[in-house]
């Protein structure tokens, strides 16, 4: 399927910082848009229904998928999320290009239907790092947390899937090389290319 505009996907372990970053890449980047997914889970602290997610039961979102008003969905830590087209399709018809900040299932699904869509997935510069910043968010129950540390482990593994890779140690740096995928796409920034650049990360993250 062809789009009018460019499909951007970022996809991270939680705890890697992908909110913090794209919300940061909007604020540089005009021309870019989020796309607000739909999920099952319950909203968190200051969430409101309609600006993080749409937040909808297992039922309307059963009836979404059903319907076919999903470009992708999935399952992930136990609820479901999906990027509606309506959400994607009007963010295009106002001249936008796209950000969709999605887990790696949903990315490869997208890549599936709109195959020049680029794929970017954020890695933690260690594990520590990751499970300190997981604790240090202090919005989630400590299993919660054990279970997300222990999803992180499947989810950095798929990696090497997409297009781009950042390591997320300084957000300033973090930002500038989001910045210059959505803009130029640099073979610096492609999985193989990181990998040769950062091999300690990579080994610790058992990307090697
Ligand atoms: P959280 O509940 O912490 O906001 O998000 C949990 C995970 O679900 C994150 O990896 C997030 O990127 C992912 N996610 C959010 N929206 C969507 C979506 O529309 N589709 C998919 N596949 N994953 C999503």
């Amino acid at each position: 399927m062809e789009l009018p505009g460019k499909l951007f996907v970022v996809a991270a372990p939680s705890g890697a910082g992908k909110s913090t970053l794209v919300k940061a890449l909007l604020q540089h980047e005009p021309h870019l848009a989020v796309s607000v997914s739909h999920t099952t889970r319950a909203p968190r602290g200051q969430e409101r229904d309609g600006c993080e997610y749409h937040f909808v039961s297992v039922d309307t979102f059963q009836q979404m998928v059903a319907a076919g008003q999903f470009f992708e969905h999935a399952h992930v830590h136990g609820n479901w999320y999906g990027t509606s087209r309506s959400s994607v399709e009007r963010l295009l018809a106002d001249g936008k290009d796209v950000v969709l900040e999605i887990d790696w299932q949903g990315a490869l699904q997208i890549r599936e239907l709109f195959p020049a869509a680029m794929l970017v997935f954020i890695l933690p510069p260690s594990w520590d790092e990751l499970a300190q910043r997981l604790r240090g968010r202090g919005e989630d129950l400590p299993e919660v947390i054990a279970q997300r540390l222990a999803n992180a482990r499947h989810e950095v593994a798929q990696a090497e899937r997409f297009d781009f890779v950042i390591i997320n140690g300084s957000l300033d740096r973090a930002l500038a090389d989001l910045r210059a995928v959505v803009r130029e796409q640099p073979d610096a920034l492609r999985f193989a290319a990181q990998r040769d650049n950062h091999p300690d990360v990579f080994a610790a993250l058992d990307l090697a």
